[in-house]
């Protein structure tokens, strides 16, 4: 089935980086790649913008949006700019010379720096959300209530789980609170983001009115960069703290409630695995009375997937979850930040079924997928997640989908690859041996051992001298250089062969190629032999006439001569 889908707009591949490892299938949460052309796309519509896929790439293929230019551009339009920092700001940036984490102080005089009118924590957004969920719990309408902050969380529901979407908290995130706050504030203002997700962004345009661009740590720091504005040290202006700068840690949202209803339990889900098997507990009903904070980052934001600390390592994400706790709870504490109540509608968003249309095309074409990669037999069926997906029947169903290819099972290629190599050593009439840097014999085919009149199991393993001249092969790993078809004699097993001796210096191994021209050799020695013999009998023929030329020269004149020429000729061609 063809799948046509448009480019993901947050996130994309450079494609001249993919070098097709599958890893990030394999940390996809919902299989939201499409393996195409040998490059591994995004799949917008099903994407929940986790950023695991980004985080994992080896190669640094995954590429995420960059929106410098349009907050540029809302600077310039001059009516000024707000930016909302998220509180993991102070996890992300820390200070090169002394290496304490930046302030918000200094946070404030690099980006006011840049041109903004302003910085404000996000901090502020969340002290609002946090109300909100107190309000929902002591309400104690829905039996399972799920935090709403994280908006790759949202989407997992809204596109997976859309049964589940009654549990979800339906408050706006901490961004759109404090955007909304500071637009009130600061009326025609406009807002920018700055944190550690790339899902922020989608939630940004999909409820507008907020904030109006959602920029990534990463894409602060190079902006920064471009503008050569350094990142210092700067001291603190206050001391206050707030509770709510706990909220990018695992747990914080929780911390900052009050949690007054005895009737919930209150607890955290991190990590998106961890999150899809608790909505599926609840899509199922098995849970009862709980408040779940729930965010898809292990570690919640400051696990972020644009945590940018000094680059992101490749294939890897750059987490330090004690070092990241201590440096937000060493910010955060103490009371609330004052702010000013709003009303619950204010405060409320409506978070629609983006429901995915599915096609399961049932079990007998997903056998049949399975039927021609050669498994017949379900012990065929090894799960062994290389081609990126849990189970060989995941990996087919995702084959019918149009999102796979069928050939992405490396165990059935290096089947096909050996049964192949295996069937040219089995049928050529050439002899190979394979020996190892010891050479020792590693490999031997049937033709070798009818060559040299051998039996397999006897040598593998030994030395080759026992067999051969070892002398090509030692030649061929000290100057590292390959021989071809060389017209060899074995003594010992009277045969000719021509020789091909290879060094494959990458694999440790060297390959000897015989091929057996014994009696190719014997035929072209009695045709030299029987040639020899006729020049003989030529010569013999020539003296003879001469001396009979001789006798009668003065009979035969210019005949002899004539009669010389012709012999001679004949002689040559002979020869
Ligand atoms: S993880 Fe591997 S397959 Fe995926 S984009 Fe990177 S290089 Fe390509
Ligand atoms: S961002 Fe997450 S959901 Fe989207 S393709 Fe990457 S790993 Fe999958
Ligand atoms: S055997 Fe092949 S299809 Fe099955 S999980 Fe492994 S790589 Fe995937």
């Amino acid at each position: 089935m063809e799948y046509e889908q448009p480019m993901n707009e947050y996130l994309n591949l450079k494609t001249a980086n993919c070098r097709k490892c599958y890893k990030c299938i394999r940390h996809c949460p919902v299989k939201s790649i499409r393996f195409d052309d040998n490059h591994a796309y995004i799949i917008a519509e099903d994407c929940i913008l986790c950023g695991n896929c980004f985080v994992v790439c080896p190669q640094n293929a995954k590429e995420v949006r960059n929106d410098v230019e349009k907050a540029r551009a809302l600077l310039r339009e001059g009516s000024g700019v707000y930016v909302s920092l998220a509180p993991s700001f102070t996890a992300n940036y820390t200070d090169e010379k002394s290496g304490q984490s930046l302030t918000f102080s200094a946070m404030e005089k690099a980006v006011k720096e840049l041109g903004f009118a302003g910085i404000e924590e996000t901090a502020v957004g969340a002290t609002l959300v946090k109300q909100r969920y107190d309000a929902l719990v002591n309400a104690g309408e829905s039996d399972v209530i799920i935090s709403s902050c994280c908006h790759s969380v949202n989407q997992l529901i809204q596109k997976y789980y859309p049964d589940v979407l009654p549990s979800l908290a339906p408050v706006v995130s901490p961004m759109q609170a404090h955007c909304m706050d500071l637009k009130r504030r600061h009326p025609g203002a406009k807002t920018v983001f700055i944190g550690p997700c790339i899902s922020k962004k989608a939630e940004a345009e999909t409820y507008t009115g907020f904030a109006d661009c959602a920029l990534t740590f990463e894409e602060l720091s190079q902006w920064l960069a471009d503008e050569s504005i350094a990142l210092t040290y700067v001291e603190e202006e206050t001391a206050d703290k707030s509770l709510a700068r706990f909220f990018p840690v695992s747990g914080g949202i929780l911390r900052t409630m009050k949690k007054e209803n005895r009737e919930y339990a209150y607890l955290t889900i991190d990590g998106i695995e961890n999150c899809i098997r608790a909505v599926e507990d609840v899509a199922k009903g098995k849970l009862r009375k709980c408040f779940i904070e729930m965010s898809a980052c292990t570690g919640s934001c400051t696990g972020g997937p644009v945590m940018d600390r000094g680059g992101k390592q490749r294939g890897g994400k750059s987490f330090y979850p004690v070092r990241d706790y201590l440096a937000v709870s060493s910010y955060a504490g103490g009371d609330d930040f004052m702010t000013a109540s709003y009303p619950a509608e204010a405060l409320t968003k409506t978070i629609r079924s983006r429901s995915l249309r599915k096609i399961h095309l049932g079990e007998t074409a997903v056998s049949e997928v399975l039927r021609k990669i050669g498994k017949t037999k379900t012990e065929h069926e090894l799960n062994c997640g290389t081609c990126g997906y849990n189970t060989c029947r995941e990996k087919a169903q995702a084959v019918l989908e149009g999102k796979a290819s069928l050939f992405m099972c490396l165990p059935y290629l290096l089947e096909k690859a050996e049964s192949f190599s295996d069937d040219i050593i089995k049928n050529t009439p050439n002899g190979i041996i394979v020996l190892n840097e010891n050479f020792e014999v590693h490999q031997i085919n049937a033709a070798a051992c009818k060559l040299l009149n051998i039996d397999p199991p006897a040598i593998l393993g030994d030395q080759v001298i026992r067999i051969l001249d070892p002398a090509p092969f030692i030649r061929a790993v000290q100057e590292e250089k390959n021989a071809y078809n060389k017209r060899v004699y074995l003594a010992d097993y009277e045969k000719y062969v021509d020789e091909t001796v290879i060094y494959d210096k990458n694999y440790h191994i060297i390959i000897c190629i015989m091929r057996d021209v014994t009696e190719e050799t014997r035929q072209k020695e009695m045709k030299e032999n029987f040639n020899r013999k006729a020049v003989d009998i030529t010569d013999k023929v020539i003296e003879k006439q001469m001396r009979a030329v001789q006798e009668i020269a003065s009979l035969l004149g210019e005949t002899t001569a004539e009669t010389k020429i012709a012999l001679t000729k004949l002689k040559e061609s002979l020869l």
